[in-house]
């Protein structure tokens, strides 16, 4: 069976006093055949609770307020797409397909550059500036020196984050970073009867075929949210190093760019003359300009059409 950690935030009257502490949970073999799934973070009803052996059954699931797809984690409030300024040097092009594929997800998300360390305060001052005119207010930190935490941290307090961004900018590093030293006690119940089941709780596991061979191959993902300081959660596993853009479509993929919703908020109420106008220079459209990422926007938008096309 596959067991999740599930943290007690209500108990039914007289049982108050468990608050705060955890169960071990199966679920119910109902819901699997109904296929709903338990994802990392969904907030569940438990019932046929054993207080004394932590035990339980996760007998529904509730309405998501959110849903990342990669890692699978339920009711996360907050992305923080990690970039660095060295090490990789960011691309504003990797840069762009990022930050449309964070603002398709419709999660608040903040914009992180790590690795200050290694570079000036003009090239610092130079992103800044330059992504203050996409329309973002970017955080600058260095997760080797441990400095210019404060501002993530108070952002990231009583919030569920998942850390997404290209490989190499300091993903684990940061989700390492900011767990701190709050490992599960060995003396923790839980830790011992997770320590007595061969899966750890949370798991996810994503069976995929390999495609060189076509044999079944297993791969197994884990994620697992860490408690951080000031109360929150954050995924131990980041998420997207590969932005797949399939949430986007060729009418949604303006509202991502803050410099277009921006151009029509200031022709309101009139905005473009067509209103289905995709803003590629048809008559009387107020996007098509000299911005800078407009030829990205025109590439996104490209792609999507032909993906729309085939499917
Ligand atoms: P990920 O691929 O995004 O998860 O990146 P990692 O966390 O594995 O880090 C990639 C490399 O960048 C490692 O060699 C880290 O030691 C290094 N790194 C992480 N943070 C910093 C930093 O603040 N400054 C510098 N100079 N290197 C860092
Ligand atoms: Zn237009």
């Amino acid at each position: 069976a596959n067991f999740m950690r599930v943290i007690v935030d209500a108990a039914a009257p007289g049982l108050d006093h468990h608050r705060g502490s955890d169960l071990l949970c199966v679920v119910r073999a109902l819901l699997k055949k109904i296929r709903r799934r338990v994802l990392v973070g969904d907030r569940v009803l438990v019932g046929a609770v054993d207080w004394t052996d932590r035990r339980g059954m996760i007998e529904d699931v509730f309405e998501r307020r959110s849903e990342v797809a990669n890692p699978p984690v339920a009711n996360v409030d907050r992305l923080v797409v990690l970039f660095s300024l060295d090490q990789p040097k960011p691309e504003p092009a990797t840069l762009t397909r990022f930050l449309v594929e964070a603002e398709s997800t419709g999660i608040p998300f903040v914009l992180v550059f790590n690795k200050v360390e290694l570079v000036d305060e003009q090239t610092i001052a130079y992103w800044r500036d330059r992504l203050k005119s996409w329309g973002y207010d970017p955080l600058f930190l260095s997760v080797d020196k441990q400095s210019g935490f404060t501002a993530l941290e108070e952002m990231l307090e009583g919030q569920t984050t998942v850390v997404v961004g290209p490989s190499g900018v300091g993903k684990s590093s940061l989700i390492n970073a900011l767990r701190g030293n709050q490992d599960i006690s060995e003396e923790d119940p839980i830790h011992k009867l997770v320590e007595q089941n061969s899966k750890w709780f949370g798991e996810q596991r994503v069976g995929t075929v390999s495609k060189k061979s076509g044999k079944g191959k297993h791969t197994t993902r884990h994620v697992s949210l860490l408690p951080i300081a000031g109360g929150g959660f954050l995924a131990d596993t980041p998420g997207f190093n590969q932005p797949s853009l399939m949430k986007v479509t060729k009418k949604s993929l303006a509202e991502t760019f803050p410099e277009i919703r921006k151009a029509l908020k200031e022709n309101e109420p009139t905005k473009c003359l067509f209103n289905d106008c995709v803003h590629l220079g048809e008559h009387g459209c107020v996007v098509k300009g000299e911005w800078e990422r407009y030829p990205y926007y025109l590439q996104m938008l490209d792609e999507i059409k032909i993906r729309e096309e085939i499917q």
